[in-house]
């Protein structure tokens, strides 16, 4: 007894992920509905801003009546906790002996929020991590290691939770250090892992260049990225998979949201959104209007249907994000969204008024031959005129090609986001290495 009863099928749930797209979109009112009530009734929070905004459960009978309702924003968050019931505040829908699980978030701006889980909601975290892991080829027959710092961050907490579930085996690599953590992998024949793209391609460069091993000829045949868009875009994927020798997968997720989308095998250029457990939408930034349609770019507002201690409902991601046009050829029925997370509406910034994605930037250094994985953009003002500067590396022995890669640069810059930059050369190994969330982006400009 104990074993995975489950077949090794294409999905890990046959049902919910080929379900015709009415079927889960009444699955996700009957859910919808569900949630409102709990929060209505359980959190004076949330009670305080549907009063407010004049919107009973009872008023919900289709997914257009749930725009009526009020979103909510990290800032609300952060004001209710530090207060009564302690840490969490007045968002909590369970009493605080329920609560088994202590995260927070990692935003690189303001004070944290906290996120109480209960045990049902951390079993809540490892299915939706289990669909994830089963469409990107996981299975009981893999040894999946775990190079990330166990702490208060999500991170990949919920992975390595869902590996166990899905019956593959675990290694955790905790606080070993890079070159152990690879001898690791090379001494138990590890199958896959989980990391941020900064961290996979900082491995891989460990290997290569300080211990002489080529990280393709390790046995890690898929990877898992989170935290960082790297894994969707297309020169940084192709970075990761040419050094690893392997299949590299986005997915998306936050702690204050859960694990809501992901790449499978088929990695059709965009994420499965899970649809049985996440009710997204989009919004048109500038109009404010509701987007069904595919190409259109808007922000994501999420609401978690199952997760109870404290609900996520219609929250503010400002992760700008689209639909795809076409559905993916692995049978899902769960809609793609073309590229991943595309950026954040609070990280697109104007510059030379020209609209900045630090995303663009990555994307053109990451497919230029003969610079390092680094890279950091700089925005400042001289007088009153904006400047951008960015500094890469070259690899060693590639200085002589300077002048190409200055011109291929600047060119694909100008193309990809109709600005000019001033590009800094620094010689390979000067710059920091991240072990996580790399902080590549600094607007140094008055204001931000
Ligand atoms: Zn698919």
């Amino acid at each position: 007894m104990g074993a995975v009863q489950k077949e090794w099928g294409p999905y890990w749930n046959p049902v919910l992920e080929t379900l015709r797209h009415e079927k889960i979109r009444k699955l996700q009112l009957e859910k919808f509905k569900r949630i409102f009530k709990w929060t209505y009734e359980r959190s004076k929070f949330h009670r305080g801003l549907y009063e407010k905004a004049g919107i009973r459960p009872g008023d919900i009978r289709s997914l257009e009546d749930v725009r009526r309702m009020p979103m909510v924003e990290k800032s609300m968050m952060r004001d209710i906790q530090r207060k009564d019931p302690f840490p969490y505040g007045d968002a909590l829908c369970v009493p605080l002996e329920d609560v088994s699980e202590f995260r927070q978030t990692s935003g690189t701006t303001g004070q944290p929020v906290y996120q109480p889980d209960t045990w049902q909601d951390w079993e809540w975290w490892a299915e939706c991590w289990a669909y994830i892991l089963w469409a990107q080829g996981y299975r009981p027959s893999d040894r999946v290691f775990l190079p990330f710092g166990y702490n208060v961050f999500v991170a990949f907490w919920a992975g390595h939770y869902a590996a166990e579930k899905i019956g593959a085996e675990v290694v955790p690599g905790g606080v070993l250090d890079t070159q152990a953590r690879i001898l690791k992998i090379q001494e138990l024949k590890c199958t896959a892992m989980m990391a941020t793209p900064t961290y996979v391609l900082g491995m891989a460069d460990t290997a290569q260049n300080k211990m002489g091993i080529d990280p393709s000829s390790l046995t890690i045949r898929r990877i898992t990225c989170a935290g960082e868009p790297g894994a969707s875009i297309p020169s940084t994927k192709k970075r990761m998979e040419d050094a690893w020798g392997a299949k590299v997968f986005d997915h998306a997720g936050a702690t204050e949201i859960g694990a809501w989308c992901f790449e499978c095998e088929a990695q059709p250029g965009g994420l499965h959104v899970n649809e049985a457990f996440f009710l997204v939408e989009i919004q048109d930034v500038e109009t404010g209007e509701y987007i069904e349609e595919p190409g259109r770019r808007g922000k994501m507002i999420i609401t978690a249907l199952d997760r109870e201690a404290q609900p996520c409902v219609r929250f503010d991601s400002k992760d700008l994000i689209e639909w795809a046009a076409e559905p993916c050829p692995c049978g899902r029925t769960f809609r793609l969204i073309k590229g991943g997370v595309v950026g954040r509406s609070d990280d697109i910034t104007k510059v030379k008024g020209v609209l900045l994605a630090p995303s663009a930037i990555e994307e053109v250094v990451r497919g230029i031959d003969g610079l390092s994985d680094e890279f950091e953009v700089i925005v400042d003002k001289v007088g009153d005129i904006d400047r951008i500067a960015l500094k890469v590396e070259i690899l060693g022995g590639r200085e002589n090609e300077r002048p190409r890669i200055e011109t291929q640069l600047k060119d694909q810059l100008r193309l990809k986001t109709n600005l000019g930059y001033l590009i800094e050369f620094h010689k390979y190994g000067t710059m920091p290495r991240y072990e996580v969330k790399a902080k590549r982006f600094k607007d140094l400009r008055k204001g931000h």
